[in-house]
């Protein structure tokens, strides 16, 4: 069997089931993918509903290990939480965004601003606003293109120091987008205490079948955060039906399989050239 680096904090014992297995070894490996160039991004559009143009993008880590093929960020974004490699994963996450932005830029092709997902534990560490800048600065992109997805889970934790750090990147132009909306239980403190500009409901509204309850939310969601003068995304919109009634509903951009799954870069590439999708 091949053996592959040494710094792990699981132990290995033979008992252990295949899940058990499978995180053992994507804890000890993951600090070798960035070096190994087996991370890689996906981008998915985000279209306007008026005019059907993709207007910004989020950007989806991949992992492709030798052994394990694709690994999704649902598996392997919880083990970096957890053994504080997520400082590591953001950073190279928005470098990599940025030498991109900066790539198409040289090629001369339209630029649209594009999402990372920052999980809330890169906010624990440092003064992580600096260490954006400098990749910002570096790549010399302009912070207006880079749009932070955050999660609810964020504030609870180290309030004044993300107040701070964000505050700063916000003055510089960078955005800020509240993911998976209506899941946690302080999202309204949030959208009163920090200047979010964007809102993105939550896939778990926009069911196959969204029943009377999940539009009734829907529609409260776009209301309130309108009234609050933000921008809504829909996400996980697959269906036409679904499509409808968020139109009808008065959203303002939506992400989904219906317009695009997320792409390879070279796919993405051409959207950006003809960003009207259908
Ligand atoms: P998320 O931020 O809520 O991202 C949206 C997820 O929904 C993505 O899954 C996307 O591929 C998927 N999706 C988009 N449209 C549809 C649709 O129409 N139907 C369905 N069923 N799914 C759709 P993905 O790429 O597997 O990512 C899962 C989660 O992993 C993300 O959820 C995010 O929380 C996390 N993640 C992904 N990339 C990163 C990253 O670079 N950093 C961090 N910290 N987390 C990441
Ligand atoms: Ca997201
Ligand atoms: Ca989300
Ligand atoms: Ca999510």
């Amino acid at each position: 069997s091949k053996s592959r680096g040494k710094s792990t904090y699981l132990i290995y014992t033979p008992s252990m089931d295949i899940e058990s297995f499978k995180a053992f070894e994507l804890e000890r490996d993951l600090r070798k993918a960035i070096k190994q160039n087996e991370l890689s991004l996906y981008f998915q559009p985000i279209v306007q509903l008026e005019t059907n143009q993709m207007v910004r993008a989020e950007a989806l880590l991949r992992w492709n290990h030798p052994d394990w093929k694709l690994v999704s960020p649902n598996e392997f974004i919880p083990i970096a939480e957890e053994n504080g490699f997520i400082h590591n994963l953001t950073d190279w996450t928005l470098w990599s965004v940025c030498t991109t932005l900066s790539r198409w830029k040289e090629q001369a092709l339209p630029l649209i601003p594009i999402s990372i997902n920052v999980s809330p534990k890169r906010f624990l560490m440092g003064d992580w606003a600096d260490a954006f800048i400098r990749i910002m600065e570096e790549t010399k992109v302009d912070p207006a293109l880079i749009e932070l997805e955050i999660t609810e889970s964020v504030l609870i934790q180290n309030e004044e120091g993300f107040q701070r750090n964000i505050e700063k990147l916000k003055t510089l132009g960078v955005k800020l987008s509240l993911d998976d909306f209506g899941t946690g239980y302080s999202s309204l403190l949030y959208l009163k205490k920090y200047n979010v500009d964007n809102v993105k409901i939550d896939r778990s509204f926009i069911n196959e079948q969204m029943s009377k309850k999940d539009c009734t939310i829907t529609k409260a969601i776009i209301r309130l955060t309108h009234e609050l003068g933000m921008e809504v995304i829909a996400e996980g919109v697959e269906t036409k039906e679904q499509l409808q009634l968020l139109k009808k509903s008065g959203c303002d951009q939506v992400q989904g399989y219906l317009f695009s799954k997320p792409l390879l870069k070279e796919h993405f590439e051409k959207l950006l050239v003809q960003p009207v999708l259908t």
